[in-house]
């Protein structure tokens, strides 16, 4: 209740910062000379220093407990009835899947969500809450169903599954003939969930390729019945979206991506930061049409919506260029 009524205050766009750790392979590498506060994140690089706010920083030796216990609030209010999207921002390399997913002996996000949701259905008691899911991969512009009952083919190049986007005459975005699971329980949101991040990855011959060439968006429909059985349930959506790499078009080359690819991220990453700045600055026009993944968030990414924005940052010196870009579209996010 309390935290809910922050959240309001504060606005509805909460942006939060969490640097990776130093892992064993990471030995011979460079430390960035990175200090973290509470609420801030400072960068020293070449005799230069900066500093940037947050709603939130997670330093290295947090748990996937201690970002679940600040992610939390924001996703009960997708039971209270408001539209959410979570965002995993940040260079290929920062830990956006290891804060969404994270490995069964630490699990992320989406894994505590889905299991938050059911305990609150269960306080609930008979079936006032129910819940359905649905996976896709939005990649250089085309769409993939992660749930479809046949896995698609392998290559992308032989089915460029091209789902549409369609509005209807409400503003609720409808994408044509995704597969929505039922997910009567924990269990079986797992499955379906592990299934569609499998479909996502299979697809490509190297797993760390997939993910830093695409978005990779999860939607939990709620639906909330009265007592009325015969009125119509009340839907909210929550949205888990792990996001393409970051990394700018100059190194793209570098780690492997094509021109294109590179591009096609860039530009969706940029439209989605003009409509995260858009709403925050609460102006009329918010430019959802320049992308595939705005189009798709259209009636989730409103007024009345909350946005979480992750921003994962790295721990080396070699990056201090894509940190201070990724820290500098958090700091235009918020
Ligand atoms: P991204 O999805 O941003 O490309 P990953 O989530 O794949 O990055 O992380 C890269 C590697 O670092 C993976 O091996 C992952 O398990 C590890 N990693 C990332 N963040 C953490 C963390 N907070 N604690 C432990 N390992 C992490
Ligand atoms: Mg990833």
């Amino acid at each position: 209740e309390a935290l809910n009524k922050i959240l309001d205050i504060k606005g509805s766009i909460r942006v939060f910062c969490r640097v990776r750790p130093f892992l064993l392979m990471d030995r011979i590498r460079t430390r960035q000379p990175i200090s973290t506060g509470s609420e801030k994140i400072v960068v020293r690089s070449g005799g230069t220093r900066k500093e940037f706010e947050m709603d939130k920083v997670f330093p290295q030796e947090v748990s996937q407990e201690d970002v679940f216990v600040e992610v939390e609030p924001i996703l009960r209010s997708a039971l209270d009835g408001h539209n959410v999207c979570v965002f995993a921002y940040g260079q290929t390399g920062t830990g956006k899947t290891f804060t969404m997913d994270g490995t069964n002996e630490q699990p992320g996000i989406a894994p505590r969500a889905l299991k938050e949701l059911f305990h609150q259905a269960s306080l609930e008691g008979t079936s006032s809450l129910t819940f359905s899911m649905s996976m896709l991969e939005v990649y250089m512009g085309s769409l993939r169903d992660l749930l479809a009952p046949r896995p698609t083919s392998r290559a992308y190049t032989v089915t460029r599954c091209n789902l549409n986007i369609q509005t209807d005459p409400k503003g609720l975005v409808e994408i044509e003939g995704l597969t929505e699971v039922q997910i009567p329980d924990y269990a079986k949101a797992r499955w379906w969930y592990n299934r569609g991040r499998r479909a996502r990855s299979t697809s490509w011959t190297n797993v760390n390729e997939a993910s830093s060439r695409s978005h990779c968006l999860t939607r939990i429909t709620i639906f909330r019945r009265g007592d009325d059985s015969e009125a119509k349930p009340e839907v909210s959506k929550l949205w888990m979206v792990d996001l393409g790499g970051s990394e700018r078009l100059l190194k793209t080359g570098a780690s492997g991506l094509t021109l294109d690819e590179g591009r096609a991220i860039n530009l969706s990453l940029s439209a989605l930061g003009d409509v995260v700045a858009a709403l925050r600055r609460k102006r009329g026009h918010v430019p959802y049409r320049n992308s595939k993944l705005t189009q798709i968030l259209k009636d989730s990414l409103g007024d009345s919506s909350k946005v979480l924005m992750l921003v994962h940052v790295s721990p080396f010196e070699e990056d201090v260029g894509e940190t201070i870009c990724s820290l500098c579209f958090a700091k235009r996010a918020r």
